[in-house]
């Protein structure tokens, strides 16, 4: 794994979030995307190296929504940056994890994802991505 690539954090109303963090973070939001297929809203903010991803539902039945019903808002992933996803998909699941989908698949931000089950990684949502080219 290349380097923590971002935090995605469950928010209940991007509206009260984003700038909330843009003062906490003393830096704008830079990128704003709705990802269907997950039905979440992304709002993305730069800090150093690394980036901070907040997830808004975008209907009930979105793992967010659930995510929020269970735990309240809070820190929801981490995001590894791979090199090659699909080499790491086919480690990691030699390995014993369990990978939350079997191929790529595209998430926010120009992005290859695949999620890691937390119940194999301790309680903590993995992100995979690597960036399309
Ligand atoms: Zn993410």
């Amino acid at each position: 794994m290349l380097k923590i690539e971002h935090i995605g954090i469950a928010i209940k109303e991007l509206s009260a979030s984003v700038p909330l963090f843009e003062q906490l973070l003393n830096t704008p939001c830079y990128k704003t995307e709705t990802v269907v297929n997950e039905g979440v809203n992304t709002a993305f903010f730069q800090t150093g190296d690394a980036k901070i991803e907040l997830l808004e539902a975008t209907r009930d039945d979105s793992p967010i929504a659930k995510f929020i019903v269970k735990k309240g808002q809070g820190i929801h992933h981490i995001a590894f940056e791979v090199e090659n996803i699909e080499a790491e998909m086919k480690r990691l699941s030699a390995l014993g994890f369990e990978l939350l989908n079997e191929t790529p698949k595209n998430g926010a931000d120009n992005k290859l994802v695949c999620f890691l089950h937390p119940k194999t990684t301790n309680g903590v949502l993995i992100e995979l991505c690597q960036e399309k080219k």
